[in-house]
């Protein structure tokens, strides 16, 4: 499989990031004021503000310096909230996962997703189920993973076209679609887990903005022959 993932790529899925995070401030504030402490949109906005401002003043020469050096430690320094320590961890261990080299390829892409959603569920213990981010995230990489292995599959038809664009697309509709599943969740980690049975009824401003991280991919790829 070609190396299509670089740094310019993953600099254009943290922008688009950071864009989608803007658009949905509001959105994402307004979750988290209903089972949460109301900071949610403000964290991540903050954060991936502070994020785009470091992508602009450095050009990292490979994959896990854009994702450990930029993204990671922006993210743990800026965001603040429990968001922000995952978020963080999340990049850091996909900066470990991929390796020193300039370019990876879909499958490592993915497998650098994995090592992340690893990465945050080791660190906030939280399962699929329990009303947070890992909802959203744990479904979309299973759905990448599987789009990923069925082209592969299909051998060299699917090779040059835009396999990851659509292995993308296919995890943003699971990774809405654990997002949506979030509402009538009783919260098991978290502030909102604190709601007990009143968390019941709300859309988890975690995994909706994780939905977001999985979209801008599905955007940022698009077009990269994978
Ligand atoms: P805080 O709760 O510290 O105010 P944020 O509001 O920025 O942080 O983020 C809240 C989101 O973080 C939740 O909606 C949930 O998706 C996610 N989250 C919180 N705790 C955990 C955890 N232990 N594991 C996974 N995700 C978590
Ligand atoms: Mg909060």
């Amino acid at each position: 499989m070609r190396e299509t993932v670089n740094v310019e790529s993953l600099t254009r899925w943290m922008r688009e990031f950071a864009r989608a995070i803007k658009a949905n401030k509001d959105l994402l504030t307004g979750l988290d004021s209903a089972i949460g402490d109301g900071d949610h949109g403000i964290n991540m906005d903050r954060g991936l503000t502070a994020m785009v401002s470091a992508m602009d003043e450095h050009r990292p020469s490979t994959v896990a310096v854009l994702l450990r050096d930029v993204v990671a430690k922006t993210l743990m320094s800026a965001v603040g909230g429990a968001s922000g320590a995952l978020y963080g961890t999340f990049f850091l261990r996909m900066a470990v996962a991929v390796g020193e080299g300039e370019a990876i390829d879909a499958v490592a892409f993915a497998t650098g997703l994995r090592a992340g959603l690893e990465g945050v569920v080791h660190r906030g213990q939280a399962k699929v189920g329990d009303k947070t981010m890992v909802d959203a995230l744990g479904p979309a990489i299973d759905a990448l993973d599987a789009a990923l292995a069925e082209g592969a599959g299909l051998g060299a038809a699917l090779l040059g076209s835009a396999l990851l664009g659509a292995a993308l697309r296919s995890a943003t509709i699971a990774a809405d679609a654990g997002r949506d599943a979030t509402t009538p969740m009783l919260a098991r980690r978290g502030r909102a887990s604190y709601l007990g049975h009143r968390s019941v009824g709300h859309q988890d401003p975690g995994a909706t903005s994780a939905a977001l991280l999985i979209a801008a991919a599905a955007t940022a790829f698009a077009d990269v022959p994978g």
